[in-house]
């Protein structure tokens, strides 16, 4: 037998790829839902995910497991403040209409603009190189750096680009390229639920407590029995997975709080993504998810999702919103939640193991490959293959 501990995307695949090999495989998950932070709840009838992420069914370890949940597209490109106003940015190939507003700042800033593409295709990185110097060297500066790659980018690592390797930045700028990542009906935790069902063996509600050598296998401890297994994949969280090893490599995380507002009036623009550049006030992201999943509210009203990184309060948010809609912002607050430990910052230069495998070990999670739900999956499946092995 083979346990796995955790329930996000990565134990989801590490158990997943044992159990198709024909092995016995038992997942054990500390909360009562599995998902980790794909995590979703009903607050008054809205659909509230824990942190604004959007599902990427172009990722490719969601394209090997065969996805199926429905993604509803979210419009491909952002709204940014650029030389004194607000503008749609996107692919021209998927939003050409909604990019006429913008041509007059692509037009004066066409260095930057080209260098972009370049940024993504051919650019050669420089080893070590950050995603800041890296943009900023190949040509991408003043107001386009400033007003939309710097916050697009900072919305997505929720850190400043300085600390995000360039290698990882580019890889997020040629997925969103290629692939419209979206949204699920039932909020972000639907596809760790559609993973979960395939699973014969799985336990929630039950925390792991401690792990022990014995014989040639372990001793896998929780609140209230122990089970022996022949390989343990620790699939948790970085500090989670730290208590059963002092191996691991030492790994920072960036922080970020989510706030959800009912919207009743329409705000400009409000079914896009709205990036705000640094300075300018504590969001970083804003978007009605419900123009974009009808389901996500219970009456019409809009669900404005809200990304802030630094801690701020509640008033400073709703000016910062009046300065992006233009309009003095009346939305009630339904959620606020602080995300103490979002995303691990993958430094530049750094290595990633992909998994790490102590002699039957194994460690798993997006720290070890790149902070998305790619990287959980990857990691996930390279450890169910360690421990097949
Ligand atoms: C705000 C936010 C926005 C994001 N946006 C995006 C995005 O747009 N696109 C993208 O690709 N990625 C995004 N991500 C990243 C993505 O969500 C994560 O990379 C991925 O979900 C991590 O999965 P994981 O399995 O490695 O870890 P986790 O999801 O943290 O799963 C670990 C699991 O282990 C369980 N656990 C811990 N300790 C124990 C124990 N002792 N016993 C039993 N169980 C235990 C936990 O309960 C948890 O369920 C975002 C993340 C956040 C927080």
């Amino acid at each position: 037998m083979i346990v796995v501990i955790g329930g996000g995307l990565s134990g989801l695949a590490a158990a997943l790829t044992v159990q198709e090999r024909g092995q016995q495989v038992h997942l054990i998950e500390g909360n009562e839902n599995v998902g980790g932070r794909l995590a979703t709840e009903r607050i008054d009838g809205f659909t509230i995910d824990r942190g604004f992420q959007v599902i990427n069914p172009g990722y490719r370890e969601f394209e090997r497991l065969g996805l199926r949940t429905h993604i509803h597209p979210i419009p491909a490109g952002a709204v940014a403040f650029v030389d004194e106003r607000w503008n749609f940015y996107g692919d021209p190939r998927r939003e050409l209409r909604a990019m006429g507003g913008s041509l007059p700042s692509i037009a004066a800033n066409p260095i930057s603009f080209l260098a972009v593409l370049r940024g993504i295709f051919i650019a050669t990185i420089a080893e070590g190189e950050s995603a800041a110097d890296f943009l900023q060297r190949i040509g991408i500066s003043g107001e386009v750096y400033e007003g939309i790659i710097e916050p697009f980018l900072r919305g997505v690592f929720l850190t400043s680009l300085s600390e995000v390797d360039a290698k990882f930045a580019r890889r997020v700028l040629r997925s969103l390229y290629r692939h419209v990542p979206g949204l699920p009906d039932g909020g972000v935790a639907t596809v760790a639920i559609e993973l979960r069902n395939r699973l014969k063996s799985i336990q929630c509600g039950t925390r792991v407590t401690a792990i022990t050598r014995s014989g040639k296998g372990f001793s896998v401890t929780t609140e209230n029995s122990t089970i022996s297994a022949r390989r343990v994949i620790v699939a948790t969280d970085y500090h989670s997975a730290a208590q059963f090893s002092n191996r691991l490599p030492h790994i920072t995380h960036a922080r970020s709080s989510a706030w959800y507002f009912a919207i009743e009036e329409p705000l400009r623009a409000q079914h896009q993504l709205y990036v705000s550049r640094a300075n300018s006030g504590p969001v970083v992201t804003a978007i009605d998810v419900a123009s974009v999943v009808p389901s996500y509210s219970p009456d019409g009203r809009g669900l404005l999702s809200v990304t802030t990184l630094a801690p701020c309060s509640e008033s400073e948010v709703r000016e910062h919103l009046a300065k992006m809609y233009g309009e003095l912002f009346t939305g009630e607050l339904i959620a606020q939640f602080d995300i103490a430990n979002a995303l691990p910052i993958l430094a530049p230069g750094a290595e990633r193991t992909g998994a790490i495998n102590e002699e039957g070990l194994i460690f798993a999670g997006d720290y070890l490959t790149e902070p998305s739900q790619n990287g959980a999956l990857l990691s996930g499946r390279l450890a169910g293959e360690f421990a097949l092995a």
